[in-house]
């Protein structure tokens, strides 16, 4: 083990960056432009974290995570990355219950739908929401005390929650709807009596977003590997962190093939394999592993657009992207597309009975679906917090215990924080560095140097 030692001297040591994915790159563009010598380490073969492409045939495939806000902070960070995501309009439906194609997100104008009678119950039931409940806690809760029961159940939301969190909504913390439920603040707030009857219509249309380049996440992280190089950031991958310890005022990380050694240690990579790197035990927290199947289509509806959420009671995909739609041109004639799976606790991927699930199901609603056919799949462990109710502090004591052993953690992974977008990630990694900065400084003792990129 001593023998494969990065040779870190006193004085010189590098700051240990654990996970390469946008909140570590984040995190080493933000310490080296502060003068820090970096190392960072990641288990995968290459960077990105889950912002990764896998090409098969004439499709490149993602698990899913490929929007970016025209303004997003990583084309801030990363100078010139702008330029090479294409603009696309995100076209999004939700497939109903009743087994239509409709927008999404939910908003005002679903109290509208079907019939008078069916509207006069949602309001109804929204007013009597409003002056009955003041919300439990749970995210049903929350729900309810938005939407009203008749709304919530009825829009195939209720579905929708149990799928993705494979308990019944009640028993969720209303922080994931804080986090993940952004899509509700087109829903009216107040019953408005008068709307039962006359509601308004309007929504708002469809967003314009940045995705990857279309080659695939290599084109879009080769340049911001290049940039960081040129700061003197090393990059070292396919290396799973097995085991963190202190020896003397360094830390030591250590991973199959080798250890490296660092004057401090920043977590990006999932807070609950740090703590077990750190302690040797469970942290105790839960997530939900994502399992996402590639597969093409001789035929899908153009009403799908190019986003599609399950609100259906059955099958057991949650959202699918349509990549033939948001690249066109690709795919040889075929449709291609990811469909995104969380798994339930404890249980291991079977790619081929998801895909059999989702295929039996979509097929079966007579939607003009034709000759679909499952490409591959990936798999991102622990892609989702999962907050059980009233355990929504329940990352503080982790966190706590892992920088009283002196680490700093950023990022979504790091933190244990749902966080849906790189921007809301990097800003994150931001403030937890500034909060930390004096710490970093006063165990880095290199002297600050000028950025390079
Ligand atoms: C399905 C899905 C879709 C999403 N869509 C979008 C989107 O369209 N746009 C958007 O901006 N955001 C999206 N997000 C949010 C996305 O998660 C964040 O933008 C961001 O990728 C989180 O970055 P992170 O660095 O915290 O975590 P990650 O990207 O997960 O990085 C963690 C890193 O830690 C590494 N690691 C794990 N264990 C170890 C170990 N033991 N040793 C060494 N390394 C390890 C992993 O290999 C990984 O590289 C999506 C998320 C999901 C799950």
């Amino acid at each position: 083990m001593t023998a494969g030692l990065s040779r870190a001297k006193p004085g010189r040591d590098p700051v240990l960056i654990l996970g390469a994915g946008i909140a570590g790159l984040g995190a080493a563009r933000g310490l080296s432009s502060r003068g820090h010598e970096i190392v960072v380490i990641d288990a995968a073969s290459e960077v990105g974290g889950t912002h990764r492409s896998r090409v098969i045939g004439p499709y490149t495939f993602d698990v899913g995570s490929i929007f970016y806000e025209d303004d997003a902070l990583v084309f801030r960070i990363f100078p010139g990355l702008r330029d090479l995501c294409p603009v696309v309009r995100r076209v999004e439906r939700r497939l109903t219950p009743e087994a239509g194609l409709v927008d999404f997100p939910l908003g005002a104008a679903d109290l509208a739908a079907p019939g008078r009678l069916h509207r006069l119950a949602a309001q109804l039931s929204l007013g009597w929401s409003k002056l009955t409940r003041h919300g439990d806690g749970s995210l049903e809760g929350a729900c309810v005390a938005r939407l009203g029961r008749h709304f919530y159940e009825d829009s195939g939301l209720k579905s929708y929650l149990e799928r993705i969190n494979h308990v019944p909504p009640a028993e969720v913390d209303q922080e994931f709807y804080a986090h993940r439920l952004g899509f509700l603040q087109g829903c009216p707030r107040q019953p408005a009596m008068p709307g039962a009857f006359w509601p308004r219509r309007h929504r708002p249309g469809p967003r314009s977003l940045r995705v990857r380049p279309s080659e695939g996440f290599e084109a879009l992280f080769d340049p911001a590997r290049r940039m960081l190089d040129a700061a003197g950031v090393r990059i070292e991958l396919g290396a799973e962190i097995r085991r963190i310890r202190k020896i003397g005022d360094l830390f030591e990380v250590e991973t199959a093939s080798r250890s490296f050694r660092g004057c401090a240690v920043v977590n990006a990579m999932p807070l609950a394999a740090c703590h077990k790197a750190v302690f040797g035990t469970e942290s105790g927290l839960q997530s939900l592993d994502l399992m996402t199947l590639f597969v093409s289509a001789k035929r899908l509806p153009a009403a799908m657009g190019n986003v599609v959420q399950n609100f259906h009671p059955q099958g057991r995909w949650n959202r699918a992207t349509i990549y033939s739609r948001i690249y066109p041109g690709l795919g040889a004639g075929r449709e291609f597309l990811s469909v995104e799976v969380t798994l339930p606790p404890e249980t291991p991927p079977d790619p081929a009975a998801a895909y059999d699930d989702f295929a039996r199901h979509v097929c079966g609603l007579g939607l003009g679906i034709e000759g679909l056919r499952l490409e591959g799949h990936d798999l991102v462990p622990q892609a989702y917090p999962f907050t059980p109710l009233g355990q929504a502090q329940a990352a503080a004591p982790v966190l706590e215990a892992l920088e009283a052993f002196g680490i700093v953690s950023v990022g979504r992974q790091g933190r244990f924080e749902y966080l849906p977008t790189a921007t809301g990630v990097l800003r994150r990694v931001n403030e937890e560095l500034a909060l930390a900065s004096a710490r970093l400084q006063l165990r880095s003792s290199n002297p600050p140097r000028a950025v390079q990129a």
